[in-house]
């Protein structure tokens, strides 16, 4: 009889040839336990997930309450189900005054692809600008806006009209022109390896885009939800976008996005053509009541006004000559190295301690740091213990 990882490779669909293949058996807390209950401290959260830990006890009791009532019921939109509703009021209470209306969907790919189609029908114009080195998803809208090439050549053709810009870079706002349906850009850019806004550049990018028409759609898909510092990223920064995503950590462990905007907006999406944008499953019953418990629980735990504190004891204690940089945005660091074969050997030597840490997807030098905000100060000090020690390592 085969083992549990030899069926992994042999039946699961593979998207590296260097899977981590560690063996989950529970979750826990800060915590994931492998076979003989083997403990890894998780501090990526499942890449900006599970932002309150796995499996919290409000979230557990909020998923079994709903198992009791009911699961599917009818394709999004038709029927009144007070998951759904009660989430998306608490979400627009809590939101700036135009982002009144909320769109629920699967995963963060489908809030990009539905707020793409929601920005051509608004603005009649089918043009995108997005950013150099950002992530929006993997489906072929969201891919579209994705650069470098290396990761979109093997799929072309993609959508036509895209421009990509640099990412703080207020030159290139001049690509935006009366042509562009949206401009498309992570509040901090994640997956570069932490790229905070310059001081200035968001507004500046606002103002643009509200001269010549183009929609501002903000991406807080791992951003979201505290991991900044603040509920929502942009709320630092002044600025309110006409569309914002959401996903990974709002389903507290399930899977759920969104797309937000005003309801004048959103409601083109409602004639010609009517059911503009339709899904079966998204903003499933389960995944709504998880997102409200987890919400409502971050909103009440004061987690959020822990970042900051966390973020700079992070960054006293990530101290070591071969370390080039550490970049951050609250709970979310980038620790640069000088390579990627000194990155991959640290996260080697973190696994065997019992660490788990990752890359980021066009920033290889660098060491992805996104805990749980639950993470306490003891573990902190724990945790960049063990990664210094593997940088020390790797120099001798
Ligand atoms: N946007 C950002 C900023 C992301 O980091 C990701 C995923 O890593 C996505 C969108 C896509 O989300 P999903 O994997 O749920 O489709």
């Amino acid at each position: 009889m085969a083992n549990l990882r030899q069926l992994f490779l042999q039946h699961l669909a593979q998207t590296s040839d260097s899977p981590l293949m560690l063996e989950i058996e529970r979750a826990e807390g800060m915590y994931l336990y492998g076979p003989g209950g083997r403990a890894y401290l998780d501090l990526i959260a499942g890449i900006g997930v599970s932002c309150l830990g796995h499996r919290h006890p409000r979230v557990v009791e909020a998923v079994k309450a709903q198992l009791d009532k009911y699961l599917h019921t009818l394709v999004y939109g038709e029927f009144v189900l007070a998951p759904q509703v009660r989430l998306a009021s608490l979400l627009a209470s809590l939101l700036p005054g135009p982002l009144d209306s909320v769109y629920f969907v699967n995963s963060g790919a489908e809030a990009a692809e539905g707020a793409m189609k929601l920005a051509k029908r608004f603005t009649g114009r089918y043009e995108f600008v997005a950013c150099k080195r950002a992530y929006h998803g993997s489906t072929q809208g969201a891919a579209s806006l994705m650069y470098p090439r290396d990761f979109t050549q093997a799929f072309l053709p993609l959508l036509p009209g895209i421009r990509h810009i640099e990412y703080n870079c207020e030159w290139s706002l001049q690509q935006i022109t009366e042509q562009t349906a949206a401009v498309v850009v992570e509040t901090v850019q994640g997956e570069w390896g932490i790229r905070a806004p310059a001081d200035g550049y968001l507004q500046k990018l606002r103002r643009r885009c509200d001269e010549l028409g183009a929609l501002l759609i903000l991406d807080e898909i791992q951003a979201g939800y505290g991991r900044t510092g603040s509920l929502f990223a942009f709320e630092q920064y002044g600025i309110v976008p006409d569309i914002l995503l959401l996903a990974k950590g709002m389903g507290g462990g399930m899977p759920l996005g969104a797309f937000i905007a005003s309801r004048e907006l959103m409601s083109s999406l409602s004639f010609d053509p009517v059911l503009g944008h339709i899904t079966t499953f998204g903003g499933h019953p389960i995944c709504c009541a998880a997102a409200l418990a987890t919400l409502e629980t971050l909103l009440e735990s004061g987690l959020i006004g822990q970042v900051k504190a966390k973020e700079r004891l992070f960054l006293e204690l990530l101290q070591h000559p071969a370390i080039v940089e550490v970049r951050s945005a609250g709970l979310w660091l980038a620790v640069e190295l000088e390579s990627f074969e000194t990155v991959r050997a640290v996260i080697r030597h973190c696994l065997d301690e019992g660490l788990i840490s990752d890359w980021f997807l066009f920033n290889e030098r660098s060491l992805r740091i996104a805990p749980p905000l639950i993470i306490t100060e003891e573990e902190i000090r724990w945790a960049c213990g063990v990664i210094v020690a593997g940088i020390e390592k790797c120099k001798m």
